[in-house]
């Protein structure tokens, strides 16, 4: 079987909580020494997704005005197998692929945007506010704003503002308001404004402007795209998904791969499936692909460490470059975060989870491999997800294992065009190993 999917109504009726199953109780957040952050949680964050953060429930209802919302953006969606990249490779292996790509905005973010503003919604919120940085997490909120009909702002660093036009040009079409930040709408743009008037902006302070922002108006919520519990709550669609598909298929699986910026989709994909590996249902191997120029995993510290540069956010434990590390600028801008979600942190820490580097060369010569074979052009994040993928099938042709790897594509890279310009142009900076 080449292409396996679901009907519309076998999306799944209730999200995976891991929190149930870690083997080791997550650490809980903690406040600055300073004081007071954890406070503001309840002012900027709905009831809803604050209950589902801290939830030990296993399984958590999907509410069927969700779940309706998930069928008009065409969910379940396919598992592929990757029949002549496993050809080309000459592998024994056997590659499959879960398309997030099929989602209207191209990657699987949409799957937690609608999550969160529905229960904003139901808490009397009427815009949404957050930042976006490379655009993908700013496009899907947009548009679960659209469909559930409530405003949208995005604070947008200005360098991306001015660099991806097109990004800032879909989220406009959803509806969404997209702001250059440091903006003059927030107190702390203005400060920064009146430091630097040509300020290019950073992740840290449109995270900063768009919390502002929640924290005085209560008819607004922040939301964020990755790293929180809930988030990586409600992409287990995907593993579920994945699960049953992978049943339909008669496979279990050997190896799992996604690439993890926050941490979502990996987490989403992988947790149903660690249960199994606890529960010894199955044999499975967990990676998580990571650029060599960010390696949270493989080279950061497992420590308390805020979520956000602004020290806005309360204190995690995670694997952390430390947050005021700024990564070099790579194309996988998806992928350049200091930390890490707290639940994978704590399961590579446990073992059950490895972290692995790919320099972005790589990353962009897998990609072509992919396209060339599949026809699919994936986005530079999810480059290294197949990256991994390539390397274990290609060690399954060296021992003659006939190993079932099961990729998480996370997006496509329609709207990632330059980095395969520069690429093939020999225009990419190079990075260290
Ligand atoms: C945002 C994004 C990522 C990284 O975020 P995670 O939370 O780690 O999943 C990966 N791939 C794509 C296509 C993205 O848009």
């Amino acid at each position: 079987m080449y292409k396996i999917t679901l009907s519309s109504d076998e999306i799944p009726k209730k999200w995976y909580n891991i929190n149930a199953d870690l083997p080791v109780p997550l650490p809980e957040y903690k406040d600055s020494e300073e004081g007071g952050n954890l406070a503001n949680l309840p002012k900027i964050f709905s009831k809803g997704v604050l209950e589902q953060e801290m939830s030990q429930e296993r399984w958590i209802d999907i509410p069927k005005e969700v779940r309706d919302v998930y069928k008009m953006i065409g969910r379940p969606s396919p598992l592929f197998r990757a029949k002549n990249l496993e050809d080309q490779l000459d592998t024994p292996a056997k590659i499959y692929y879960k398309r997030e790509d099929y989602s209207p905005t191209g990657s699987h973010k949409l799957n937690t945007a609608i999550a969160q503003a529905y229960y904003a919604k139901k808490d009397g919120a009427e815009r949404l506010t957050t930042e976006t940085g490379a655009g993908q997490w700013g496009t899907a909120l947009s548009l679960a704003c659209s469909m559930l009909e409530m405003e949208c702002k995005v604070y947008m660093v200005k360098v991306s503002f001015n660099q991806k036009p097109f990004r800032k040009t879909i989220m406009q079409l959803y509806g969404g308001n997209v702001i250059p930040s440091p903006s003059p709408d927030t107190a702390y743009g203005r400060k920064i404004l009146a430091e630097d008037p040509d300020h290019p902006g950073s992740l840290g302070i449109a995270i900063s402007e768009a919390v502002e922002e929640a924290l005085q108006d209560d008819k607004v919520y922040y939301t964020l795209g990755s790293v929180l519990n809930h988030v990586l709550l409600h992409q287990t669609v995907i593993g579920l998904e994945t699960k049953k598909q992978l049943e339909i298929a008669d496979e279990s699986p050997d190896v799992m791969i996604g690439c993890v910026g926050g941490g979502s989709n990996f987490g989403g994909a992988v947790f149903p499936f660690i249960k199994d590996q606890i529960d010894e249902k199955i044999d499975c191997k967990f990676i998580a692909a990571e650029p060599s120029s960010c390696p949270t995993l493989t080279q950061g510290e497992y420590c308390y460490d805020f979520a956000d540069s602004g020290e806005m956010t309360p204190r995690m434990k995670m694997h952390t470059l430390g947050h005021s590390f700024v990564p070099p600028s790579v194309h996988a801008g998806g992928l350049r975060y200091h930390g890490m979600s707290p639940q994978v942190a704590l399961l590579v820490k446990e073992g059950l989870i490895e972290g692995r580097t790919v320099t972005q060369d790589e990353v962009f010569q897998s990609g072509i491999t992919f396209a060339k074979a599949e026809g699919v052009v994936p986005a530079p994040e999810t480059c290294h997800a197949i990256k991994v993928a390539i390397d274990e099938a290609k060690a399954c042709k060296k021992t003659g294992e006939e190993k079932t790897i099961v990729v998480s594509f996370s997006g496509h890279g329609m709207l990632d065009l330059q980095g395969y310009d520069d690429y093939l142009n020999g225009k990419l900076p190079k990075d260290s190993k």
